[in-house]
């Protein structure tokens, strides 16, 4: 099954499905799918049916949103872009925190939106949330993206970013979700 480009969400993707599928990174020749759908369904939708088109592969997308109770849901749909159309991880994560800069109300979930395109025209879509809050302050070298500013609920208060990426897996909104695609395929 043919998947994403970024080897941090293909290495988890891998660990999650274990040996019964063969993922295969999306192709370079590819280039960039436009994610400009409105919803996290809509790009996951984007990118799996770009892959598939591309590699006549059963294709597997996810897209992921921080969304922040205390901004309405921003970044949600956004997060990749948050600080600007070039912004890396490192703007995204500053800007976030600049955002709340003296609010109290710090929840906020993670949430991934999974979707696989079959040749057959079949889909299967499956979501996964996590639930936490915004640290004060950027916490841990491991993960990517907004892992050092995201405590998990129900965690002993580490970032995502000092979790090991077993530890990750286990609560986060990507294990869920595709924790539940494997359940769905059968796996
Ligand atoms: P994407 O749609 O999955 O590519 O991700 C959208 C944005 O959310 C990007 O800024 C990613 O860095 C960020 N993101 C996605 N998944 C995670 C995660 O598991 N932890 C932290 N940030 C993430």
């Amino acid at each position: 099954m043919a998947a994403t480009a970024n080897p941090h969400k293909l290495a988890e993707i891998e660990a999650i499905l274990g040996p019964a599928v063969e993922l295969l990174a999306r192709p370079d020749d590819l280039g960039e799918v436009v994610e400009d759908g409105d919803t996290l369904e809509a790009n996951a939708r984007l990118k799996a049916t770009a892959v598939f088109i591309h590699t006549g592969r059963p294709a597997v997308a996810d897209d992921t949103g921080l969304e922040v109770a205390a901004l309405a849901g921003a970044p949600g749909v956004r997060s990749a872009r948050y600080a600007g159309e070039d912004a890396d991880d490192a703007d995204n994560r500053v800007r976030l925190l600049a955002e709340l800069e003296g609010t109290a109300d710090r929840s906020a979930c993670f949430r991934t939106v999974a979707v696989v395109v079959f040749p057959e025209g079949r889909e299967l879509l499956v979501e996964g949330m996590t639930a936490g809050t915004i640290a004060e302050a950027p916490r841990g070298g491991k993960g990517f993206g907004y892992d050092p500013v995201f405590v998990p609920h129900g965690g002993d208060g580490r970032t995502f970013a000092e979790m090991s990426p077993e530890e990750k897996n286990a609560v986060s909104h990507r294990g869920k979700a595709f924790r539940a695609l494997a359940a769905q395929l059968a796996l």
